[in-house]
């Protein structure tokens, strides 16, 4: 493998990738095509399914590949940016969360952080949650990063989990999967358990990039726009975000409350110019929603369906 840092694709060798896969990660249909290429020699290709609007590669990275590929990420992970302001991420979550988490007054509540890093926004998130009447907020805190970040509330606790069984099932007043399903090659099975821990009437919040409509408009003007495979295998747009719940039967009952182009995740003061390129990419679909595809990534709040009104 060639890149070591996580913002550049590395080139694969036919040892380092499982054999093709005609189904589709998410929804399993074979009706894909082959939309943009990722490499040559051996090939991987951008598969976009008909079914589900998901666009994945061809190919995914073995176990092992990914593995010798993150451990060079987490030793870069000092230079990366990833959020200027991250408790603006924590508040823009919980906003949108409250209409369907109901009154927070006295109740003890739980946050599952998929993906989460040292726990950053989710313990902002909680702190939040506390400022709004909530007794106690438990996270259970899940990713290959160990560092947990300093908690100082006795209200707040984090519980490490190493794998998504350890999740109590319909319990989570709150999942984050923040930046994390576009690096799963077989996310299925996982967001069927992210699903399933949320309680009846608890928020899903996931954010994911979608690069390809930018990637075809940068290569029509000679520019590169990598789409660092292997590090991203999935790009998910307004199309899949938007029928998740018609077309993956993930086996609870789910609503979509809200999905638009993904919060820009720098601010003017720090990176002036990627945040304005961000903003001006962004704000034609306001008016075109699915139709406008230059956002550079989809953010969605899924409500897991009360029982009430699922009929049950
Ligand atoms: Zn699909």
């Amino acid at each position: 493998m060639k890149a070591t840092a996580f913002h550049c694709s590395a080139h694969l060798s036919d040892t380092e990738l499982l054999p093709v896969e005609r189904a589709c990660p998410f929804c399993n249909s074979e009706a894909r095509l082959a939309v943009a290429s990722l490499q040559v020699n051996p090939s991987v290709d951008l598969m976009r399914c008909q079914r589900c609007g998901a666009t994945s590669a061809s190919r995914m990275p073995r176990p092992q590949t990914l593995e010798r590929y993150y451990g060079n990420y987490y030793e870069e992970q000092a230079e990366q940016v990833t959020f200027d302001r991250p408790e603006r991420l924590a508040s823009h979550i919980v906003r949108n969360a409250l209409g369907s988490l109901g009154a927070l007054g006295g109740r003890d509540l739980m946050i599952v952080d998929f993906g989460g890093g040292d726990g950053t926004h989710s313990v902002l998130a909680a702190r939040q949650l506390l400022e709004r009447g909530a007794r106690s907020v438990r996270i259970g805190l899940i990713d290959h990063n160990q560092t947990t970040v300093a908690v100082d509330d006795a209200r707040i606790e984090v519980v490490r989990a190493t794998d998504l069984a350890e999740i109590p099932l319909g319990a989570a007043d709150i999942v984050l999967a923040s930046a994390i399903i576009e690096h799963i090659p077989h996310p299925r099975e996982i967001l069927a358990k992210l699903f399933a821990a949320l309680r009846p009437g608890g928020v899903f919040y996931a954010r994911t990039p979608y690069v390809l409509p930018l990637m075809k408009l940068a290569r029509a003007a000679h520019v590169n726009l990598d789409f660092t495979y292997p590090g991203h295998v999935h790009d998910l747009g307004a199309r899949f975000w938007n029928g998740v719940a018609e077309h993956l039967d993930l086996g609870v009952p789910i609503q979509i409350i809200r999905f638009t182009p993904s919060i820009v995740e720098t601010t003017f003061d720090r990176h002036f110019a990627r945040t304005l390129a961000a903003y001006v990419l962004k704000a034609p679909s306001r008016v075109f929603k699915e139709h406008y595809g230059l956002v550079g990534g989809w953010e969605v709040f899924i409500r897991r369906t009360p029982a009430e009104a699922a009929g049950n």
